[in-house]
């Protein structure tokens, strides 16, 4: 009989503002995915991008989520105190040849892009460093070589199957930023491997991510963890929400006491589950039992939509 590896699955919000409909779906979905056969649920503040960290968003994050009744195993881990391990990661990667420094600013690679570009938040990039830095260029940026092994594929819990062309999804992508910081698609994967998560259930925003990251754990040798991405939640007339109007902290001023089941209930509709007409009255620790115990993965919608009221 083969070991009986239980769950062990993460949220990891940014403390770049309060706990919001969106978070509050990833925090659920996440802690669904974790605890439905007994597994532990950790908590990391990926507090690594600096100059958008809003201070006491990390520890009113937490408040909210102990108000809602999560319960995290063990210390919360912040990326902040990790900037060693990001290092020793990318030194592993520099003596591989992996990685190679950029001097291509941002406006440089717009104008040299000629498709018109992913979805996703980089502009593909053509490559201009990857023979090594052109004369006249100082470098600002630590590229990883991507998409020279074929589509990344991979199963998502929720979305299916998946494939994506890291070379047309954006080419080489940065792992060190001009200003220094760890990228978070580095900070990800060596966190989530130090900390043992196999399975990651996070936002569908994240899905063109998750190759990148899975292209990293390959690259260093680390496990693969399984991956659900879950519907996003829209404004309600549709189009992007704004997170501070669907805020759900103690901070911006909600009553938790009093209306923290709903907000359980409404997530938990949400991501398509069957709740008992009743739950909205019980203690939140109840609502997240129940919710557990009940959870079935196959009703999650793939679509998003605007968060229930
Ligand atoms: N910190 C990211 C966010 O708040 C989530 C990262 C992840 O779950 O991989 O959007």
């Amino acid at each position: 009989m083969g070991d009986i590896v239980s769950s062990v699955g993460r949220f990891a919000p940014s403390p770049t503002g309060p706990l919001h409909a969106g978070s509050l779906v990833a925090a659920l979905g996440s802690w669904l995915f974790a605890k439905r056969d007994g597994g532990r649920w950790l908590l990391r503040m990926e507090d690594l991008d600096t100059p958008r960290v809003v201070p006491g968003s990390a520890d009113d994050i937490l408040r909210t989520l102990e108000a809602l009744g999560f319960e995290w195993d063990g210390e919360v881990v912040c990326q902040s105190d990790r900037t060693d391990a990001y290092g020793a990661a990318m030194a592993r990667l520099v003596t591989s040849g992996d990685v190679y420094p950029c001097g291509c600013s941002r406006t440089e690679i717009a104008r040299a892009a000629t498709a018109p570009h992913d979805v996703d938040d980089e502009v593909p990039y053509p490559g201009t460093c990857s023979g090594g830095l052109p004369t006249g260029k100082t470098a600002r940026a630590w590229r990883v070589r991507a998409g020279r092994g074929g589509p990344v594929v991979f199963r998502d819990g929720v979305m299916g199957e998946q494939a994506f062309d890291l070379a047309a999804a954006g080419g080489d992508f940065v792992v060190k930023r001009a200003d220094g910081l760890f990228a978070y698609q580095l900070a990800v994967v060596v966190d989530d491997a130090w900390q043992g998560v196999n399975q990651v259930a996070r936002g569908a925003d994240l899905l063109g991510s998750t190759p990148r990251q899975i292209h990293l754990q390959r690259l260093l040798g680390y496990p693969v963890p399984g991956y659900a991405h879950l519907p996003l939640v829209t404004a309600p007339r549709g189009g992007k929400l704004s997170k501070r109007e669907s805020a759900v902290s103690l901070a911006a001023g909600c009553d938790l006491v009093r209306d923290g089941g709903r907000l359980l209930i409404s997530a938990l509709e949400f991501l398509g589950q069957r709740v008992p007409a009743d739950a909205g009255n019980l203690p939140c620790r109840e609502i997240l039992a129940l919710a557990t115990a009940g959870f079935d993965p196959g009703r999650i919608p793939r679509t998003g939509g605007p968060f229930p009221s």
